[in-house]
């Protein structure tokens, strides 16, 4: 047996050749670090509403290196805050106003993509939540429920049986039923940002690779903010982070995220029998109900690209390379896809992941602060794909300051709303490997008995 490739499908035939680094100081309008989707999609953003801009990304290795070149590719309109949470905050309409668009911004972010020349393999086939268990489908009904409670209708989310969703889209071993939900897409994630890197540097962006950014600097008086590197400083009347989980390297960053890892495996190309079976033949992506989260899609070469949770939050939010592979979860990642699709032939080929941000309370965020010339995006969790579109797009009409826009973005919940600090060490990661635990605990027992843990609802409410 061949052991896997431990570097992303995505990168496959794919990486593009690193742009040269950063040499000396530089004076531009804004400077972005961290070249992954927040970073390009806000420089995007800016050069197309002012095109003489001067922008500039100063990433630490190449664009793409983090998990905007690692992730399920899930173009997906979910936000990582509970639906409850937002009503708090926001009440019904500013709720309403953010699933919607959010929703829009799925099908946006494939037409920008489109609008670029970029065929990143978008599919808009919607995403389905299989339940597995008895314990699930309760959950999962319910949740069809209370969306539809707070206005959605069958076309948005539905609930199908076993049977019509095994016709209409897809199928796993053991299904009984599930959500049919349409507003996702699936996308190849690395191609959407190699083909964003061109686009910012075709609309006049510059791109420093091998560039890590080792202090950000605000503005102070007449001095204007600074990102510092080794080989040069580069002052800007903004400065925007965008560093998602790598972002406690950052002073007065230290404890806005923790970086929590996600790992991922891909099969080889599977045969039309297995696909006649297992349907996903319009780009549906898919999860099942479980609370350690699991995700996968089909690839445009036919191949299941799979990821899950479960990797430990290592202590002191640190991010190190041998992370990114964990033989433990690459095995659970394994069993777990053979029991969907007992049928599934070959060996596993890739085995990769890498730190996403996880905010203390679930939001993500957009901050400018024009007076420090500070700017920072993220916190998305696992739902960083269209929310880093949204969340720059948001950052850009901040920055460039039409008023009208303005008005419309601060009505999102996650604008200008910064993130609540987390705990100190050791209780972040009593915390959350605690957490992580019982929702591994809570899925054996619902596999095992079909009846929830008796800490679901509690459960619910950390996870969120
Ligand atoms: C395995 C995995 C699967 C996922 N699946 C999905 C999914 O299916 N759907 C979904 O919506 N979301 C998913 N996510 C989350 C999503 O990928 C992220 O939320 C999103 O890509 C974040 O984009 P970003 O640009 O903010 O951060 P990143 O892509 O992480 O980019 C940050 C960049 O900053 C650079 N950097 C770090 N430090 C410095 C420095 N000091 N100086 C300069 N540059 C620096 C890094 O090298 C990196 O390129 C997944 C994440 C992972 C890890």
């Amino acid at each position: 047996m061949n052991a896997p490739s431990r570097q992303p499908l995505w990168w496959d035939g794919a990486l593009s050749l690193p742009r040269p680094a950063l040499a000396g100081d530089l004076d531009v309008d804004v400077c972005i670090v961290g070249g992954g989707f927040s970073g390009l999609w806000t420089a995007r953003e800016l050069l197309r509403r002012d095109s003489s801009l001067r922008v500039a990304i100063l990433e630490a290795r190449t664009c793409g290196f983090g998990a905007s070149g690692r992730n399920g590719g899930w173009a997906s309109a979910l936000f990582p805050a509970s639906a409850a949470q937002v009503l708090d905050l926001v009440g019904f309409d500013g709720e309403r106003h953010l699933t919607a668009t959010l929703r829009a911004a799925v099908g946006d972010l494939g037409d920008a993509l489109a609008h670029d020349g970029i065929d990143a393999h978008f599919r808009h086939g919607g995403t389905i939540t299989f339940a597995t268990t008895d314990a699930q489908r309760e959950r999962l009904r319910a949740e069809v429920e209370a969306a539809h409670e707070r206005g959605d209708d069958d076309g948005d989310i539905t609930w199908l049986s076993a049977t019509e969703l095994a016709q209409s889209h897809g199928h796993v071993d053991g299904q009984r039923g599930g959500i049919f939900d349409a507003h996702c897409a699936a996308i190849h994630p690395y191609l959407a940002v190699t083909g964003l890197t061109d686009a910012v540097e075709r609309a006049g962006g510059r791109i420093f690779d091998n560039s890590p950014v080792t202090r950000i600097v605000p503005a102070h008086g007449s001095r204007r903010a600074a990102a510092i590197t080794v080989a040069g400083t580069v002052r800007a009347d903004i400065v925007v982070r965008a560093t998602e989980g790598f972002s406690t390297q950052f002073t007065g960053a230290r404890r806005d995220v923790v970086p929590v890892y996600s790992l991922m495996v891909a099969t080889e190309p599977q045969s039309d029998e297995f696909w006649s079976t297992h349907g996903l033949a319009t780009g549906e992506t898919f999860a099942d109900g479980r609370h350690l989260i699991i995700y996968g899609q089909r690839t445009r070469d036919n191949r299941l690209a799979f990821g899950g949770r479960g990797a430990p939050y290592h202590f002191g939010s640190s991010v190190e390379p041998r992370f990114d592979n964990s033989v433990r979860v690459t095995s659970l990642l394994g069993d777990a896809l053979r029991q969907l699709f007992p049928t599934l032939a070959g060996e596993l080929t890739h085995s990769w992941g890498g730190p996403l941000a996880l905010p203390r309370n679930h939001l993500p965020f957009v901050t400018l602060d024009h007076r420090r010339g500070l700017a920072a995006l993220g916190g998305y969790t696992g739902d960083g794909v269209v929310m880093s579109y949204l969340a720059a797009r948001s950052l850009a009409a901040l920055i460039a300051g039409d008023a009208d826009e303005i008005s419309d973005v601060e009505r999102l919940v996650f604008v200008q709303r910064p993130p609540r600090k987390w705990e100190m060490e050791p209780l972040r990661w009593l915390g959350i490997n605690t957490g992580l635990w019982l929702a591994g605990r809570a899925d054996a027992r619902e596999h095992a008995t079909g009846s929830p843990a008796p800490y679901d609802r509690w459960l619910e409410r950390l996870l969120g």
